[in-house]
């Protein structure tokens, strides 16, 4: 099953992909988290890509289309992956078909998770993540709490707020979702793929919402 996560940056996709992931046995793939690898590790992508995330602004489509498409030809993604933060541009979805469309094959669901700007500013602003296994924590939200208050429950690091999860940097990257990545929603409505599902919902719920959408 090839799934693709869509919504505004804080709309809890990465939460999802990873129980999706758990849940089907297929490698959860955030671009996001390639790049903040890169970063950490110095690589060229990482420099090259440190500065558009460090203003909110999107890495360009060449450096992001051909790593996605070398990902999703590893062994692992043999029964389907789940994409979260890609595509995130009309290019990149059509990058995406092509090289899909190589072996016959397409996205199946398009999982869009819908919730407001004022919400999304709020969630943001509490989203804590651990710098080694990247589980996602919120100072609020209870279900997403750590045991600790700043500790991972699972390794004991200590949780850090991403650069870009700060507020200036969040309202950028808001209005580049609604410019650049939300058409993206059109796109996949008119190829019968999309299904929306509010981003408010409890977690548990949520996530019961969507098994029942791509168990159809
Ligand atoms: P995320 O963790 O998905 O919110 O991504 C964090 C940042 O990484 C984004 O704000 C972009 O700067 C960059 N990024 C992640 N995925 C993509 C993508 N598909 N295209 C361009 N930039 C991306």
């Amino acid at each position: 099953m090839k799934i693709v996560m869509l919504g505004a940056p804080g709309a809890g996709k990465g939460t999802m992909a990873s129980r999706l992931s758990a849940h089907y046995n297929i490698p959860h793939i955030s671009t996001g988290d390639i790049f903040r690898e890169n970063i950490k590790n110095q690589t060229e992508l990482g420099k090259k890509a440190k500065a558009f995330m460090d203003e909110g602004a999107l890495v360009p489509d060449e450096l992001t289309c051909d790593l996605v498409a070398d990902r999703i030809r590893k062994a692992d993604c043999k029964e389907g992956f789940i994409l979260d933060g890609f595509p995130r541009t009309i290019p990149q979805a059509e990058a995406l078909t092509k090289e899909l469309s190589k072996t016959d094959e397409k996205v199946d669901h398009v999982i869009n998770l819908e919730i407001s700007d004022e919400d999304i500013v709020e969630r943001m602003s509490g989203r804590r993540s651990c710098p080694k296994c990247k589980r996602i924590y919120h100072t609020v939200t209870p279900s997403l709490k750590p045991k600790t208050d700043g500790i991972c429950d699972d390794d004991g690091e200590t949780l850090v707020q991403r650069e870009d999860d700060k507020p200036e940097v969040v309202l950028k990257r808001l209005s580049v979702y609604h410019e650049q990545t939300e058409p993206l929603v059109d796109y996949y409505r008119n190829l019968g793929v999309l299904d929306s599902v509010s981003g408010k919902n409890a977690i548990d719920e949520e996530f019961d919402l969507i098994t029942k959408i791509l168990d159809k």
